[in-house]
């Protein structure tokens, strides 16, 4: 392969081999457009569409790339993301010298990525978020009902999720508000309301839906996977005290509504494909609607996992960042294709756009559980931080950063950071 243009450090998440897709703002101008990163580089799409660089592909006259937002192009499909990448990559190694060769659509095109301002990608319509961790499920079902009971019925048999908030997705970087909210202690007659006292992160992952599927049509286990455009990282935050009092009998509300932090990067599937692995083997075969025809060698029927390394830090006023927790992707027992074909299975329509995350990835060992709430086990076993400082939960001040991985022969796919710090509720 020839040289990249630009050069990539040997170390960069965002070799060749990535190409994520991102929106931001140059210093010169304030119009959001669609860009790619290759090492400390972002590229700007828009630049090179005006340039008439993508005319003769699928894309054609789309113009996806001077928007606002990856929704156009998530619409377009796979053909088209999978010409786009080929060109992109072609024009980046230099096998396509169109870029390589013209002095002046380089400077126009290459913008170092210290000099842009990131921006929300995606203007997400609807936001699932599911609770495919077994583990996870396992363990708050353990703490909050005992260990004969921790694992409703219907767990095995559906990949459970909630309708959550798309309002509020916000983009790495965003400070997130102390909720406040009606909470009630163990042994009170009535609730208060007042700041949240016990605020949690949840360690997730997410994928953006392609064109979709029209109101009435399921999509299939067979082709739910070519509407999957790509993944970021996601923070659910959860208000633990705020949930406690309110999700009974219709699950999350306010708890979860007040902020969730994505990555600025979506890692297209393309890019994540290597990284393919084996789901975990299901307890029993799940129904046949959630079963795939025709598995690729080395899947079972529901489809396969990726082998996605995640790690969660938290800063404080007294510590540096300091690694909490260490999970992957891949301990999730429902797939992506189980959720998505069992969220379009009602009728459901999917539009291009649409977010949904996994639920917390909590891993099999204490060290890989993905929340406060596990981790400290509901304030039992408190986290302890190198200066001796203690957390059952995220104080205000504190920082939360998640970052994720797929680590190849001589390379690293990476998702960049997903990044929030927590104010102080507005009345404290
Ligand atoms: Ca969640």
């Amino acid at each position: 392969m020839a040289r990249p243009i630009p050069d990539v450090p040997s170390d960069s998440e965002f070799p060749l081999q990535n190409l994520p897709y991102g929106v931001f703002t140059r210093p010169d101008e304030e119009t959001p457009r669609v860009g790619t990163r290759l090492g400390d580089t972002v590229v700007d799409l828009k630049v090179l569409e005006h340039a008439g660089l993508f005319r003769d592909t699928p894309l054609g006259e789309t113009h996806v790339f001077c928007k606002r937002s990856l929704n156009k192009f998530m619409q377009t499909g796979r053909t088209c993301w999978d010409a786009a990448r080929a060109r992109l990559t072609a024009l980046l190694d230099g096998s396509d010298a169109r870029l390589a060769d013209d002095a002046d659509l380089r400077k126009a095109a290459l913008v170092d990525c210290d000099r842009v301002t990131m921006q929300m990608p995606v203007e997400i319509g609807d936001y699932t978020d599911f609770y495919s961790s077994k583990h996870h499920a396992f363990n708050v079902g353990t703490m909050f009902r005992g260990p004969q009971n921790a694992l409703m019925p219907n767990y095995t048999w559906i990949p459970v999720g909630y309708h959550g908030r798309a309002s509020s997705v916000v983009p790495s970087g965003t400070p997130v508000r102390r909720p406040c909210g009606q909470t009630r202690a163990d042994e009170a007659e009535a609730p208060t309301f007042g700041p949240c006292r016990l605020l949690d992160f949840e360690l997730e992952m997410g994928f953006f839906t392609g064109p979709g599927n029209p109101l009435g049509a399921p999509l299939t286990m067979d082709n739910a996977a070519d509407q999957i455009f790509g993944m970021v990282l996601v923070n659910d935050w959860s208000a633990r005290d705020i949930q406690k009092w309110e999700y009974v009998p219709l699950g999350p509300f306010l708890a979860k509504n007040f902020a969730t932090t994505i990555s600025h990067w979506v890692v297209p599937m393309a890019a994540l494909a290597p990284f393919r692995c084996a789901a975990p083997e299901p307890d029993h075969p799940p129904l046949d609607y959630l079963r795939q025809s025709d598995p690729p060698e080395g899947c079972g029927p529901g489809g396969w996992a990726y082998d996605i390394e995640l790690e969660v830090s938290l800063q404080t006023a007294e510590d540096d960042p300091f690694v909490i927790s260490r999970s992957n992707f891949r301990h999730l027992y429902w797939t992506m294709q189980q959720q998505l074909t069992h969220h379009t299975s009602s009728g459901c329509n999917m539009r291009a756009g649409d977010l949904l995350a996994s639920g917390t990835i909590s891993g099999p060992t204490p060290e890989s559980f993905g929340s406060m709430l596990e981790l400290a086990w509901r304030g039992t076993k408190p986290i302890r931080l190198p200066s001796g400082a203690e957390r059952k939960f995220l104080q205000d001040g504190d920082t939360l950063v998640m970052r994720g991985w797929c680590q190849g022969d001589g390379y690293r796919i990476g998702f960049g950071e997903c990044r929030g710090t927590v104010l102080a509720a507005l009345d404290a």
